[in-house]
């Protein structure tokens, strides 16, 4: 029985991750950052009906020597770094935090692995927040990178760090260029999730308006199923290597909501307002991911369609706001 350990395995990559790796018979192992607020870790987890069959250990990715431990316990086969601060906006707020869980964190990891388990494969959640500023129409592997934010330029530091670890040392260690995916399990700060849960609320009677920020941003949204099942693909391959998971449909902000609204029969020119709180110091306009190489060599392509990743998501959201009338 292979063993993985995942961190970052209260999110929602974490979840679908751990669900993935189950079914294929793995012992799923996370790491759990202390909390004042135990009950409500593990929601993701609880969602997936899955919280029984993962075993936690407590740690944080800012701590080595936890880090260190948690290797030492679970004598892993893969190690997933999916554990981070993930949230674009809040790393203006807190970009040295940021800097210390997303890329000081994410080498904490690659040096407890070389130290202690050389031999596991590694998995590096690298972000098409890296190219930023886009540099080509569509984004590969080759693009240049141009972060726009505290959070993407914390990205770019793990993503090269796992690169020099893999030509230095020799580590088998990968990293994903993920765009944007989504879920139910999507974290309710972010855009989709955010727009998902305003539809709902407002479909109950629960609210009248969603105040947004920029609509006409664009993104290449996926869903996290497809994802999580990319990121094992890539450490079953011989050689580690970089590659881009993508769509390759952009859309925007403005349509998302059109199509989330409609989806309950509502038109969302009647409830979004544009509120410049959730606007951004520096923003990524667009974002069209190739996934070229991934299909050509690991034979992944995302199955689920936006439309079809609305519906979840819209669904789900309208379950959990009727569940607590
Ligand atoms: P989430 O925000 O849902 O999950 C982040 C996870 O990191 C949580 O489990 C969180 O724990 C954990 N974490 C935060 N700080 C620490 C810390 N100091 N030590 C240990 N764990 C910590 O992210 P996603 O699941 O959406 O994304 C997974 C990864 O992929 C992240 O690294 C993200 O940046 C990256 N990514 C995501 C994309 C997306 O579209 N979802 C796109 C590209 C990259 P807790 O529950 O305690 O807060
Ligand atoms: P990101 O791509 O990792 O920053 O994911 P988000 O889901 O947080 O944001 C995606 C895009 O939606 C960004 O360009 C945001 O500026 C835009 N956006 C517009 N309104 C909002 C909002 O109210 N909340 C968030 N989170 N993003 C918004």
């Amino acid at each position: 029985m292979k063993r993985a350990l995942i961190t970052g395995i209260t999110g929602q990559d974490g979840a679908y991750l751990s669900q993935f790796l189950l079914e294929k018979g793995y012992e799923v192992f996370g790491l759990i950052r202390r909390s004042a607020s135990a009950d409500v870790v593990g929601e993701r987890l609880r969602w997936l009906g899955i919280q029984d069959r993962v075993r936690l250990i407590d740690g944080n990715l800012s701590d080595i020597s936890s880090l260190i431990r948690a290797l030492r316990e679970c004598e892993p086969d893969e190690v997933y770094n999916l554990g981070a601060q993930s949230f674009v906006k809040a790393s203006w707020n807190q970009p040295l935090l940021t800097g210390q869980v997303t890329a000081l964190g994410a080498g904490n990891m690659l040096e407890a692995v070389r130290l202690v388990r050389p031999q596991a494969r590694f998995y590096q959640a690298s972000s098409s927040e890296m190219y930023g500023r886009v540099q080509e129409e569509r984004q590969n592997e080759r693009t240049p990178f141009y972060p726009r934010s505290p959070y993407a330029v914390s990205k770019l530091y793990a993503h090269w760090l796992t690169i020099n670890y893999r030509e230095s040392f020799g580590l088998h260690a990968s990293s994903g260029i993920l765009f944007n995916h989504e879920s139910p399990l999507r974290g309710i700060e972010f855009v989709t999730r955010k727009i998902t849960d305003g539809v709902a609320r407002i479909k109950l009677g629960l609210a009248n308006e969603l105040r947004m920020g920029n609509l006409e941003a664009r993104r290449d949204w996926g869903h996290a199923r497809d994802y999580v099942r990319g990121m094992w693909m890539m450490l079953q391959q011989d050689q580690p290597d970089d590659y881009v998971l993508a769509t390759g449909r952009t859309t925007s902000v403005r349509e998302f909501c059109r199509l989330a609204f409609a989806y309950v029969g509502l038109d969302y020119e009647r409830y979004v307002k544009v509120d410049p709180a959730f606007l951004r110091p520096a923003e990524v306009d667009v974002l069209c991911g190739d996934a070229t190489k991934a299909r050509r060599v690991l034979g992944w392509q995302p199955e689920i369609t936006l439309e079809e990743l609305i519906a979840e998501m819209v669904e789900a959201d309208l379950a959990r706001h009727r569940a607590r009338l």
